[in-house]
Formats: structure tokens, C-alpha cells, sequence
């Protein structure tokens, strides 16, 4: 199987309208810096976010989770700790669904069901959404887009959710790929248990060396 770990350039400026990378560049405590984004999906839930929430935790380093609402529902606790620690939230549909095999109906009423995050916390409602599987019919985004959302992708792939996926291959296609106003694509699921958690701590610190500060969108 042939792994794409960056979207190619000419895909990002077919469509323009999706987010595919964050601001470039920005300046903090009197120095540019390059802007990086790490962005998980398909959480919260109880078996990975808390860990990866104490990771972000342990750096001082704010990321955007992308949640599936069924597990905000289920796990309402875990997702008020996201909130809670400051990161940010975006809306990955309430049950992950398709876009492709769904009527441009169905696909903004499940998004429409991602609960209110004003119920959680009063200052964070999310306008960003992420289409589950990365794609959905170009009709449904631009329906989501006409209703304020902000549609964001990823400039780098880490495919945490393999299972033969390592810690170490993860941190290497971080150092290879990453570049200023990159958005990395993570998971806090239990797919990526095995690897996500384990590379966070390298990923970050390799960022950190290169002078990286954590942005969100
Ligand atoms: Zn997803």
C-alpha cells in the first residue's frame, strides 16, 4: 500500500477552500516562529484522550481535537477535560458518518447533531469541522461552508490508525515532513492507542527543537 504522508501541493490548491495548512508563521514573546497544528479525531473517550490530554498537559502545548459527538454524549466528562485544559474543539459529525455514502440531508443533520458545546463550556462553539474519512461530495461541504464552518484537512499524515503502525515511524514522518503551518493529522482512538501516545512525547519535542510553536486553528 502507498502511503501519501503529505497532500501534494497541486490537491491543496485544487481546493482551495479546505484548510489544508494553519497560518505560517507568527510571533510570540518577541520572535517568529513557525506555527505547527496537532490535530486528533474520533474522541474523546475514556481509553486514549486523558493520556494524550496529559502529554499536551505536561508541554504546555494546545491542540484541536476534531470529536465524533456520539462520544461526547458517552463520555461528557472527558470531553469537558478537553475544553477544560483550553484546547480546541471541531465537529467530526455525531456518528462519523460517510459523506460519500450519504444524502447531502442526512450528512447536515448529523453534523447538526454534534452537541452544543455551549453546554459544556460558555466560550467555545466550534465553527471548524473535519469530514470523517477526509472527503465528503463537495455539495455537503459547501453547504456546511455556507453555514459558517470552516472546512480543515491535514498537510501531513501519520497513519496512527494502522495497526503495524510504530511510535518511532510516526516521529520520523513528523521530522521529514512537518513545515511552517503544517497540520498534522493524530487520533485519540483506540486504533491509534498502541502508537500515538507513545510518539507524542518525541513528536513534540522534535518540534520544540526546531523552534515550533503549537497553534490552533
Ligand atoms: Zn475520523
Amino acid at each position: 500500500m502507498i502511503h501519501l504522508y503529505r497532500v501534494p501541493s497541486w490537491i491543496q490548491s485544487l481546493w482551495r477552500t479546505i484548510v489544508w495548512r494553519g497560518e505560517r508563521y507568527i510571533a510570540r514573546s518577541g520572535a517568529t516562529k513557525p506555527c505547527v497544528y496537532l490535530t486528533f479525531d474520533d474522541g474523546p473517550i475514556p481509553e486514549v484522550t486523558p493520556a494524550i490530554l496529559a502529554i499536551l498537559r505536561s508541554y504546555n502545548v494546545k491542540a484541536t481535537f476534531f470529536q465524533v459527538g456520539e462520544n461526547i454524549h458517552k463520555y461528557p466528562q472527558v470531553a469537558q477535560q478537553v475544553q477544560e485544559e483550553g484546547h480546541q474543539v471541531g465537529n467530526h459529525t455525531y456518528n462519523h458518518l460517510q459523506g460519500l455514502k450519504s444524502t447531502i440531508r442526512d450528512y447536515l443533520a448529523n453534523t447538526a447533531c454534534f452537541p452544543n458545546q455551549e453546554s459544556l463550556i460558555e466560550h467555545r462553539t466550534s465553527k471548524l469541522f473535519r469530514p470523517p474519512h477526509g472527503w465528503a461530495k463537495p455539495s455537503q461541504l459547501r453547504a456546511l461552508r455556507q453555514q459558517g464552518y470552516r472546512i480543515v484537512l491535514w498537510d501531513v499524515i501519520t497513519y496512527d490508525y494502522e495497526r503495524q503502525r510504530t511510535a518511532e515511524e510516526i516521529v520520523r514522518t513528523v521530522r521529514r515532513y512537518v513545515r511552517p503551518g503544517s497540520i498534522i493529522l493524530f487520533h485519540d482512538s483506540l486504533k491509534s492507542a498502541h502508537c500515538t501516545p507513545e510518539a507524542l512525547p518525541q513528536v513534540i519535542e522534535y518540534l520544540l527543537s526546531q523552534g515550533y510553536a503549537f497553534c490552533t486553528l
